[in-house]
């Protein structure tokens, strides 16, 4: 089965444990002012099969069995290509290379339904809690999102990745409804914090597209400092 994709790094160490395979599909529905991949959003020629993927993971198996680590499928958003991954993780599971979803959630839920069952851990990025400020960051409304984090909280182990924007989605409103959604769901679900930065700007020059948030600086220690205590206030769990 072939899939559709942008790049592979053979090497990850931010996306997951340990040091992993990450996969980035193309392909993305989204549209966040903040994203710096955007040159994944068209689906693009670019194809590569599975057994072309488990060739290549067997390759560098000796460094991901030794660091905890396995494969991490991202994008774009990898939920598009649901089938694909779904084959892809499953094979995985069978070779017991540990798998990582990086999901955006905005796909449809029979989408998640299939790749689960094969996903060891799930990132989910969160773009914000307020319905209002996910529109105006992304173009797009969160409720589908937030259903698809409810399920996919009910079918494995998931990490909330919350890129902390300054001015933008890190007021204390907004940060309290983040740990109302987190506090909600299934199982207990931690919160990666990332601080936005800038070095995605180049991609979007590079594409001809004006930068959606030019007057914003990358968020400093501070911000991250003041969201994690107001989420472990709420005994939210932080990383
Ligand atoms: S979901 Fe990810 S790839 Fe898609 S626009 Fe947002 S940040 Fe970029």
């Amino acid at each position: 089965m072939q899939g559709f994709y942008h790049s592979i790094d053979t090497f990850g160490a931010v996306d997951g444990r340990g040091i992993r395979y990450v996969l980035f599909l193309s392909g993305c529905e989204l549209g966040c002012e903040f994203c710096h991949n955007p040159d994944t959003w068209e689906q693009g020629r670019n194809t590569i099969s599975v057994e072309e993927i488990l060739k290549d993971i067997r390759r560098y198996r000796r460094f991901y069995d030794a660091s905890n680590g396995g494969i991490t499928v991202s994008g774009g958003e990898p939920l598009l290509q649901a089938d694909f991954v779904a084959e892809l993780f499953k094979h995985c599971r069978r070779e017991n290379v540990h798998t990582t979803l990086d999901t955006s959630g905005y796909a449809p839920q029979n989408a998640i339904r299939k790749v689960l069952p094969y996903s060891n851990a799930v990132l989910f990025s969160l773009k914000a809690a307020n319905s209002a400020t996910h529109r105006k960051l992304t173009g797009k409304d969160n409720a589908l999102i937030l259903n698809n984090l409810n399920l996919a909280a009910s079918l494995s182990k998931v990490t909330v990745r919350y890129v902390i924007i300054p001015g933008i989605n890190n007021s204390h409103a907004e940060i309290t409804d983040l740990s109302k959604i987190i506090r909600k769901l299934p199982q207990l679900v931690a919160v990666e914090l990332l601080p936005y930065h800038t070095l995605g700007r180049s991609k979007w020059d590079q594409l001809g597209k004006p930068y959606p948030l030019p007057g914003i600086p990358p968020a400093d220690e501070n911000d991250v400092h003041q969201v994690r205590q107001w989420l472990q206030d709420k005994n939210i769990i932080t990383c």
